[in-house]
């Protein structure tokens, strides 16, 4: 485009352009849960979920590209150990994402050998889990998107697996919608210090055998991707104008 046409448009529209300005595209967070050292839980075949999450965070950026949003990784070089560091890191962002797999309780695992290696596994619970923090500064429209994002994972095929809210040590953490799998869990870091309203995605439990050789899948990693991507194009519309 031209300079003089640009100086003309700046001319007879400056509250428009201001406008769009400040209406820049949104700009999504998405986290990779755990570090090289300490890579959270292990599958029931070995994998560490560290390898599941940043599969799955790439899988959802570029699902979101798709619906016009950004998307800032964080953490997937797998060397950010500060979990404040990380949302400190994309205070300017729209909304965080911290992806993550699932694991169950102890008591819930069994041994089993796979590739000569023995190693536990649950097939007890199975599905997602969202979480979001009631100590996060937007807890509204943490909720919101919470909400849209299970609804759209159920809508997509999947279900929650509401394991978390049962009454024992280590889960406890309440519904804050049970129909679409959506837990308060107030005192995770990345959710309670995020600057913008945050979710935490357990996207499925690598511990259980079935759930895992279904999240490896990479048609299973877009299908899941696509659904929260187009959940956060609802939930994060801005108005027009
Ligand atoms: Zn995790």
């Amino acid at each position: 485009m031209k300079l003089s046409h640009l100086a003309f448009i700046a001319t007879i529209s400056t509250a428009v352009c201001l406008s769009t300005i400040s209406q820049a595209v949104t700009l999504v967070a998405v986290d990779v849960g755990h570090t090289l050292e300490k890579p959270g839980a292990t599958s029931a075949r070995g994998e560490t979920e560290f390898n599941f999450n940043r599969a799955m965070a790439e899988k959802v950026g570029q699902a979101l590209l798709a619906v016009g949003f950004t998307a800032k990784p964080v953490g997937e070089d797998g060397k950010m150990k500060d979990l404040q560091a990380r949302t400190d890191a994309v205070a300017q962002a729209d909304f965080f994402l911290s992806i993550h797999h699932d694991s169950m309780q102890p008591q819930y695992l069994s041994e089993w050998v796979y590739n000569g290696k023995t190693l536990a596994y649950g097939d007890r619970f199975s599905g997602f889990s969202l979480f979001v923090s009631r100590k996060n500064a937007h807890l509204p429209a943490s909720l919101k998107c919470a909400s849209t994002i299970g609804r759209a994972l159920i809508h997509a095929g999947f279900k929650p697996s509401r394991h978390h809210a049962e009454p024992i040590l280590g889960e406890n953490r309440p519904f804050a919608d049970k129909p679409n799998g959506v837990h308060y869990y107030d005192d995770l870091v990345v959710l309670k210090t995020a600057h913008q309203p945050a979710v935490l995605m357990e996207t499925g439990i690598i511990v259980n055998r079935g759930d895992e050789l279904m999240l490896r899948e990479t048609a299973t990693r877009e299908k899941i991707a696509k659904a929260v991507a187009s959940a956060l194009a609802v939930c994060l519309a801005k108005p027009a104008g």
